[in-house]
């Protein structure tokens, strides 16, 4: 079967992220752009733009479009800025973040996943992301401070450290939660303090590390 890919992500941006809500023009394009089938196992690129996680191994997951859009928007990037990502995985996320004009450091525990995606992104010309091999929990102070903080896998409480990384104003985006009971959580940070919000349930894989669900 041949596929259109660039079709699959139009549709993909119509039927699951416009459709539920996703509005961020920027965000969309990015979505529309970013080629999701090449961060996969060529087995899986019939699927690559249907509306779940598919698997990338050491049994992690590429994340879900939509989940991926939605944290994408709610760190409400304008283009420039300084981002960290928690849990780099197959490397998608951190394409969306860098099509959205962000320079990305993005953090991964696995080293086998975190070589493999180094290569992907770098011959794809994702020059604005960087990969650190460690427990993303504990951030990435160098680069610090940041802009926005996402975190791609469940956490069982805030990560401190990711929160004082954080610049003022900040966001930090997380999916806080068990196994099958998490919640989006967004917090701002600002000259008054930090701010939780809720924005919905959503699944991931869980977060270890320091601050992480124990292994
Ligand atoms: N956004 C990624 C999601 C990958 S799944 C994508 O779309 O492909 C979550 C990733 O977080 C996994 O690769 C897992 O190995 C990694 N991870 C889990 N705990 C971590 C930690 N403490 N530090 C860094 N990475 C972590």
């Amino acid at each position: 079967m041949i596929i259109d890919y660039v079709q699959a992500r139009e549709r993909m941006v119509q039927e699951q992220l416009v459709s539920r809500g996703i509005n961020d023009p920027r965000v969309l394009r990015a979505m529309a752009k970013v080629p999701r089938h090449l961060f996969l196992e060529s087995e899986l690129w019939d699927d690559a733009y249907g509306d779940h996680p598919l698997p990338i191994g050491a049994d992690q997951t590429i994340s879900q479009p939509y989940m991926v859009a939605l944290m994408a928007e709610a760190l409400g990037l304008k283009g420039a800025e300084k981002v960290l990502e928690v849990g780099t995985g197959s490397g998608y996320t951190a394409a969306v973040l860098s099509e959205l004009g962000a320079e990305v450091f993005s953090v991964e525990i696995v080293e086998e996943l975190a070589l493999k995606t180094r290569a992907i992104l770098s011959s794809l010309g994702y020059r604005s992301v960087s990969i650190l091999v460690g427990d993303g929990t504990l951030g990435w102070e160098e680069h610090s401070p940041y802009d926005g903080v996402v975190i791609s896998a469940a956490a069982p409480c805030i990560p401190r450290p990711l929160v004082e990384q954080l610049k003022i104003p900040g966001h930090l985006v997380f999916p806080m939660g068990e196994k099958e009971l998490q919640t989006l959580v967004r917090i701002r940070k600002d000259k008054t303090g930090i701010r939780e919000e809720y924005l919905g349930e959503c699944l991931f894989v869980k977060l270890r590390g320091r601050y992480g669900w124990e292994d």
